[in-house]
């Protein structure tokens, strides 16, 4: 007999979670949204119809603070209107400053921290019963444990996963590096690695239910292991990963440029699960600006580990994230960023203006940069990327690619999008029938964000253009 998925009754309470930022909180919303579904609770998309809303907060940038005290402003209407409606907080925003989201918004109901958002069915269980909600305001406030105290990470907890066969999986949390914008480690706390028996233990889980590609989360998945008994790296993790059967394909984000090994860089070349994509924030081209971000490597050394990762994968895909407008960041420093993009020549950049966090060392700079040249310089790497992109796009078309569709297309009901291993999003004609599947397509046309494709015949699909693609378990490709 199929095993029941969810747990709720007719009259079960509804919840809506809202998500902000990376993948690692989309996959705490999910281990949320399995916790409530395993306590009773229903989880629903509508927020009309939600008895309780919780969002799942980010703190990456001060813009997103606002954004997220913003959509509170609403939601305390809507609050007023049904005073029984339950209003919590999770996340990284509440794990920096607890204090200040209940000053500014003393109407919630209960704040979670990154550390102990699995106390979330017992808190709301605590709450419907409690007639004075008002008084539990303290208590609310010393329920978020200070990251930095934080060492364990519970195993064992339910899931709910939004997609039936690419699954999120993480692997270690917090970061130890401190890069002087960023408040991870004191939002997330010191690195903690799973141990590999547990995360294999989920994989296979996975696998058994039929999940066939997993990407593997931590905030610097290179230092993983580096905490725990033993000599096991990530490499090592990913041999034994790319053995789990079922499982196609092989994903992680996010690396840090300083902890990228040689060791790791051979086994890419050698498992064949491992995608031909790899996530490498640069942030700078300037040696002056990476010091001054506190990340540990210079420009000549990120060159270096493309090289290396070009030798030894030569259909790498390239992606990366860049900050414009640092404090101290002179014209020269920019076009040393310029250069960088132009050599590397980035299959994806994701591109932000600086935007001082309070609490970390960069925001205490006095040498800000005026937001019109921010502004400005973002304007012309955005441009500089995308050229960049555009031709490297079109020199995919006539190429064939394996597909793992993963939906209907937003724009055409008609058509499905998925992604080539190298983490191509391409659009081709197909149906609902087709999600979860792997088609070979060739491509037709190519833009900036997507490329279209058409399906391969049976004799058309070929393995020609992935390297590693000799899968003994795989099923038949479409
Ligand atoms: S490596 Fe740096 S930017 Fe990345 S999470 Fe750690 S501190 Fe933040």
């Amino acid at each position: 007999m199929k095993k029941k998925e969810h747990n709720y009754s007719k009259n079960s309470p509804k919840v809506y979670i809202r998500t902000y930022g990376c993948q690692m909180n989309e996959y705490d919303s999910e281990i949320m949204a399995g916790l409530l579904n395993n306590s009773g609770y229903h989880l629903t998309d509508n927020l009309e119809e939600a008895k309780i809303i919780i969002l799942n907060t980010c703190y990456v940038r001060e813009k997103v603070k606002h954004r997220i005290y913003s959509r509170l402003g609403e939601l305390r209407k809507l609050k007023g209107k049904k005073p029984d409606l339950i209003l919590g907080l999770s996340g990284c925003l509440v794990q920096r400053e607890p204090e200040e989201v209940l000053h500014r918004a003393p109407y919630l109901d209960f704040i979670l921290g990154t550390s102990n958002f699995y106390q979330l069915p017992e808190v709301l269980e605590e709450i419907s019963g409690n007639d004075n909600r008002e008084k539990q305001v303290k208590k609310r406030c010393t329920r978020v444990v200070r990251a930095e105290e934080n060492r364990t990470i519970p195993e064992g907890l339910p899931i709910l996963r939004k997609s039936k066969f690419s699954a999120f999986v993480s692997i270690m949390r917090g970061c130890n590096n401190f890069c002087s914008y960023c408040n991870v480690p004191y939002v997330r706390g010191r690195e903690v690695s799973r141990s590999s028996r547990e995360i294999l233990r989920e994989i296979e889980e996975l696998a058994q239910k039929g999940y066939k590609e997993v990407t593997l989360l931590g905030q610097n998945v290179n230092s993983y292991g580096k905490d725990l008994s033993g000599d096991q790296d990530f490499a090592d993790l990913l041999i034994q990963v790319n053995r789990v059967k079922g499982i196609r394909r092989i994903r992680f984000t996010t690396s840090h440029p300083k902890d990228l090994s040689d060791k790791l860089i051979d086994q890419m070349a050698r498992l064949d699960k491992v995608c031909e994509h790899f996530h490498l924030p640069v942030q700078s081209g300037s040696n002056k600006i990476l010091s001054r971000m506190k990340r540990g490597y210079t420009r000549k050394h990120y060159q270096n580990l493309v090289d290396k990762l070009r030798q030894a994968i030569p259909e790498i895909t390239l992606t990366t994230d860049i900050i414009v407008g640092f404090p101290g960041e002179e014209e020269e420093d920019f076009r040393n960023t310029l250069e960088l993009v132009e050599t590397v020549g980035f299959d994806g950049a994701f591109t932000f203006c600086y935007s001082p966090l309070r609490g970390t060392e960069a925001a205490q700079s006095e040498e800000r940069i005026p937001a019109e040249i921010s502004g400005e310089r973002l304007r012309r790497l955005i441009e500089l990327q995308q050229a960049i992109l555009l031709k490297k796009n079109k020199s995919l078309v006539g190429r064939k690619f394996e597909v793992m569709v993963e939906g209907i297309s937003k724009k055409n009901p008609d058509e499905v999008e998925g992604r080539t291993r190298g983490n191509k999003i391409i659009i081709f004609p197909g149906g609902k029938n087709l999600i979860g599947r792997f088609i070979w397509v060739e491509i037709v046309k190519a833009g900036c964000w997507a490329l279209r494709g058409m399906v391969l015949s049976r004799d058309e699909k070929t393995s020609r253009h992935n390297p590693k693609s000799i899968y003994s378990d795989g099923e038949e490709l479409s």
